[in-house]
């Protein structure tokens, strides 16, 4: 992870140690004439990071997240993802960066209809797994998230803890090898919130890239990862993986 410095072209120049799998340079998003919800961001997280992505509600965390899924396209600058400048690719493409992708949406996004299990089974399902392995996972992945006596349960009967938890299984069981979080432990405890996160740290020692987006600041100083902060818009502080390398 390093925010570039402003003036740099013609993009980010990449730190030894690691490939660069998201770089977004110059990126301003405006969603209104004259009202900006990232201003001139130039960042770079490297494959097989854990970051936090923190600044308080309303400062472009979920904005840049929807950047990085592809969602939307930004109003300036460019994205990179694995190495591919997002706006020259084409749309198939596109849809075979977006399978490599796990998203933790911050309003969960469950099938109603589908139980725990279904929900959770459906990444499984759509990349042709068979069906006892995806018993097997299904039901360990969900023992492990504190859902092992909900399996049939529909979301609309869980509480928003429990469903956040259902999100999260959902977009790790498939293994993706970016994952990105909106607030993925709004809903729980401190106890299930440091649960998930050596869920989290697991996929990582695994070679999944993260990008958790939190306003927890005590979760953040618990867990010791390096963070992007932002603020209105702007990345104001990087800490601490980018100031060991800058003062290497
Ligand atoms: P955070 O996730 O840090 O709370 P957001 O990225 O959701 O911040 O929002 C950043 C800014 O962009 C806020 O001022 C918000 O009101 C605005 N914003 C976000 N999404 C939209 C949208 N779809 N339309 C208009 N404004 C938006």
């Amino acid at each position: 992870m390093s925010a570039a410095p402003a003036a740099r072209v013609p993009g980010p120049t990449p730190r030894a140690g690691g490939d660069p799998l998201i770089r977004l340079f110059h990126v301003s998003k405006s969603y209104a004439a004259g009202q900006f919800a990232l201003r001139d961001v130039s960042v770079e997280i490297k494959k097989g990071e854990l970051v936090f992505l923190t600044g308080p509600s309303g400062a472009g965390k979920t904005t840049l997240l929807r950047m990085i899924y592809l969602a939307e396209r930004p109003t300036r600058g460019t994205v990179s993802l694995f190495d591919q400048d997002v706006a020259q690719l084409p749309r198939d493409a596109l849809a075979n960066l977006r399978r490599k992708i796990g998203i933790v949406f911050q309003d969960f996004r469950l099938v109603d209809h589908l139980s725990a299990f279904d929900n959770v089974a459906l990444p499984l399902r759509v990349a042709g797994v068979d069906e006892v392995r995806v018993k097997a996972h299904v039901t360990e992945l969900l023992e492990w998230v504190g859902l092992a006596d909900h399996l049939e349960a529909k979301p609309a009967t869980l509480s928003g803890g429990q469903k956040q938890r259902m999100a999260i299984a959902r977009a790790v069981i498939a293994g993706p090898s970016l994952l990105l979080a909106d607030e993925p432990t709004g809903n729980v405890d401190d106890a299930m919130a440091d649960r998930l996160m050596r869920l989290f740290e697991e996929m990582n020692r695994l070679g999944t890239t993260l990008v958790l987006a939190t306003h927890n600041e005590a979760l953040v100083a618990r867990r010791g990862h390096p963070r992007l902060h932002l603020d209105n818009g702007r990345i104001v502080v990087e800490s601490p993986l980018a100031r060991a390398v800058a003062a290497s």
